[in-house]
């Protein structure tokens, strides 16, 4: 019998795993697995949300004319170069979908966001892995990457699942070592994380370099993962190409809504952008006690740290004892990181109780 069959380059995709809410059992845990805000969503962005419910009857806006000009105006952008997407991921596709084809490569680095190789392949190209620095972005091996069939370079600044970032210079010398025709895309997508003076310069680029579109995402510390609002932003002619196949109504009258309202919520921001950097130093200090049991954590500019279990206790019996004592962290032996797991930046109790768990299955042994 014949039956219809999927392109080769889509049965080449290995599916993206989310983090995971609950353990084999069917119990709920403290979820530090998937880099969401502990302190949750802005009170007026879950209004906004709940207001959107006297209108489900018309389409949303589809040209989201009121959130880009929020957007331009709080980051100083022209709201007509701002790309919008279901989640920034769906902007990382049309970035593929609109520049790499089959023949074409595409360039990411080792430890990177698992949806640049799933993009990647999804439109036939053919996906590039550059080595790492010690778990960082390295720019020369990118560099070194590139041939004339190079027409997509992905990076996260900062990185997931690593947490490393790369600084303004090294960000400058890799958009002046490629190649005009490849698009740069630089995924912000803990852009918010960073302390302002270390910012890596990639929205500047943006603005002036017709080869470089910067991603960002409302999922994280705007806390509204649920209602899957990104956006990008590139030249005109970049823009116009993704609107082409843009799903059209991508966004949400309650996504546009409450991601209007959690953009003007800006005291909410900086409380978790505090808090986050206080209990990240934490985590990271107290890993580093567990040093001469092998743990070493990765510094991170993230909402989580990466720990790496070079000693006797195993990533993964700390993650099955930590889901055991009720913590669901992310373990990646899929993503080349089998003696790693990303624990996420809880609430202060939630983060104190993964660590004094993680403590004791190190003692244990
Ligand atoms: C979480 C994350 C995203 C985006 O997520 P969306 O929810 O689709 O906006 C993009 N890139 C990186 C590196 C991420 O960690």
């Amino acid at each position: 019998m014949f039956a219809p069959v999927p392109k080769p380059w889509i049965m080449g995709i290995a599916p993206y795993v989310p983090g995971r809410s609950k353990t084999d059992d069917g119990r709920k845990v403290v979820k530090l697995s998937s880099n969401e805000n502990p302190l949750g969503t802005a009170p007026e962005a879950r209004a906004a949300f709940a207001a959107a419910a006297n209108d489900l009857e018309r389409y949303p806006d589809a040209s989201a004319a009121v959130l880009r000009e929020a957007i331009g105006a709080r980051y100083g952008l022209d709201p007509a170069r701002i790309i919008y997407g279901t989640g920034s991921d769906e902007v990382l596709h049309l970035v593929a979908g609109a520049y790499a084809g089959p023949g074409d490569e595409v360039i990411f680095v080792r430890y990177g966001f698992a949806v640049y190789e799933i993009a990647a392949r999804r439109v036939g190209a053919t996906p590039v892995v550059a080595p790492d620095k010690d778990y960082a972005t390295d720019v020369d091996a990118i560099l070194a990457a590139v041939t004339p069939a190079t027409k997509v370079v992905y990076i996260a600044n900062p990185n997931n699942p690593t947490g490393t970032f790369a600084g303004r210079d090294e960000i400058a010398r890799l958009h002046a070592g490629l190649p005009r025709d490849v698009m740069l895309v630089i995924d912000q997508a803990y852009g918010e994380y960073i302390e302002s003076g270390d910012d890596d310069g990639a929205l500047e680029l943006a603005k002036t370099q017709a080869n470089v579109i910067v991603t960002r995402t409302f999922s994280k510390i705007y806390g509204l993962a649920a209602e899957r609002i990104g956006w990008g932003y590139g030249s005109a002619e970049a823009v116009e190409a993704m609107h082409r196949i843009r799903m059209p109504f991508n966004l949400t009258t309650a996504g546009q809504g409450a991601a209007l309202a959690a953009l003007e919520a800006q005291d909410f921001v900086e409380a978790s952008r505090v808090h986050n950097a206080e209990w990240r130093a934490w985590l990271t200090a107290e890993v580093g006690k567990l040093g001469n049991a092998g743990l070493r954590a990765v510094p991170s500019m993230c909402n989580f740290v990466l720990v790496l279990f070079e000693g006797p206790v195993s990533a993964e019996t700390a993650y099955k004892g930590l889901m055991d004592a009720g913590y669901i962290v992310r373990w990646l032996p899929g993503q080349g990181l089998p003696h790693g797991l990303r624990i996420s930046i809880g609430t202060a109790e939630e983060t104190q109780g993964v660590m004094a768990a993680l403590r004791e299955i190190v003692e244990r042994g």
